[in-house]
């Protein structure tokens, strides 16, 4: 009954506080994710139609100077065969997805001081020469103001950095002491005061998480007001200190995702490869969860077995034509299809179309 009154709230005013999410993500039931999934998906479907934004996923170098204890590439994992990708190879990689009806490419990455900064603006700046309808995402991770700003004047549009949790203490366990929960948040606040559109998001059921931590996931998302927001399930990862611990349930994604749809209407949510990895459907019903975004991956064969951040991760022997096709079908299978489109966020738009009327009005 109380957890029916949380749903009604949520759908109403789009917000809950700290307990009450809290209560929401420990007591729902079956039913109750149910109920959430539907109202998450008819208003994805009123935002976006049954159109699902496809992002090529590009993974250019798997070389991290970071050591997350949850991450396959982790610095300390001596056992990840380390690659980069030449400027050449990134934009071969393009062409083939522009040729697929690719119109957003991601490229992401490590913390790998040998793909310079400079020649990372450089290869955004010949991608939006070249394919100047295409919208690129980066996802290399913290840092500095400045160089941010560099991404940014080369043409980058936008930028996934998750928070990884909003937690203190659940920070401290998932990363070594280099690493600082403050700096990341400030890392979002000065990506998006930039311009960028940026993506914030965690992992679910990584270890240490509860129920209190998801809620405060969940308010620092209302605070940053993202234009995406990536989650997917925890899945460990043999050569990791998290090697033992269990995965992330796929249901809890689920409803973290109809929760967040929910109070985000017009995020862009991406049922994500980890959610796929962890179940043989589970793109799918990330999207019937109200998600509206996949992201298939682009990167060469040849080292798609490398980008292993986590244990049995999906499409790494299938060529990129294939997982359109293997993607297609799945979208058709649920009644939605493959929108050959930027996919920009809305909110975009109504800043645009606000600055328009601006213009017009002083013109
Ligand atoms: N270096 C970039 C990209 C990181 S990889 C950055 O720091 O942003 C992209 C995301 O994969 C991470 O943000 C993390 O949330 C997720 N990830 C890493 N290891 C994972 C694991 N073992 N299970 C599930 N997701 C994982």
């Amino acid at each position: 009954m109380y957890i029916d009154t949380l749903i009604q709230q949520l759908c109403s005013t789009r917000r809950l506080d700290q307990t009450q999410w809290a209560a929401l993500l420990r007591d729902a039931g079956a039913q109750d994710a149910e109920r959430l999934a539907q109202a998450a998906r008819a208003e994805a479907i009123a935002q976006f139609g049954k159109k699902i934004y496809i992002r090529g996923l590009i993974e250019f170098t798997n070389y991290c100077r970071n050591d997350c204890y949850y991450c396959g590439i982790r610095r300390s994992n001596v056992k990840a065969q380390r690659y980069r990708l030449a400027p050449e190879d990134i934009l071969a990689c393009c062409a083939e997805g522009y040729a697929l009806g690719f119109r957003t490419f991601v490229l992401q990455g490590g913390e790998d001081a040998g793909f310079s900064d400079d020649l990372l603006c450089r290869t955004v700046e010949t991608i939006k020469k070249r394919w100047s309808d295409c919208a690129v995402t980066l996802s290399v991770g913290e840092r500095d103001r400045c160089v941010y700003q560099s991404f940014f004047e080369a043409g980058a549009d936008r930028y996934l950095l998750r928070h990884e949790t909003a937690d203190e203490a659940h920070y401290r366990r998932l990363h070594p002491a280099a690493l600082s929960l403050t700096r990341r948040k400030e890392c979002l606040w000065a990506l998006k005061e930039i311009g960028f559109q940026v993506g914030a998001g965690f992992m679910v059921g990584s270890p240490g998480q509860t129920a209190e931590t998801l809620a405060e996931d969940l308010l620092f998302l209302q605070q940053l007001q993202p234009h995406m927001v990536g989650i997917g399930p925890f899945l460990p990862h043999k050569d990791t200190p998290f090697a033992q611990e269990s995965s992330g349930s796929t249901e809890q994604t689920l409803l973290l995702l109809s929760c967040v749809r929910l109070m985000l209407p017009q995020v862009l949510l991406p049922a994500t490869t980890a959610l796929g990895t962890a179940a043989v459907d589970g793109r799918e019903r990330g999207i019937l969860a109200g998600a509206n975004v996949v992201m298939p991956n682009l990167s060469p064969l040849s080292v798609r077995k490398k980008y292993m951040l986590y244990d049995n991760k999906i499409c790494t022997s299938d060529e990129s034509a294939q997982c359109r096709s293997c993607l297609q079908r799945r979208l058709a299978s649920i009644g939605y299809e493959w929108a050959v489109d930027r996919g920009d966020s809305p909110l975009l738009g109504t800043l645009h179309a606000s600055a328009g009327i601006v213009t017009e009005q002083n013109g």
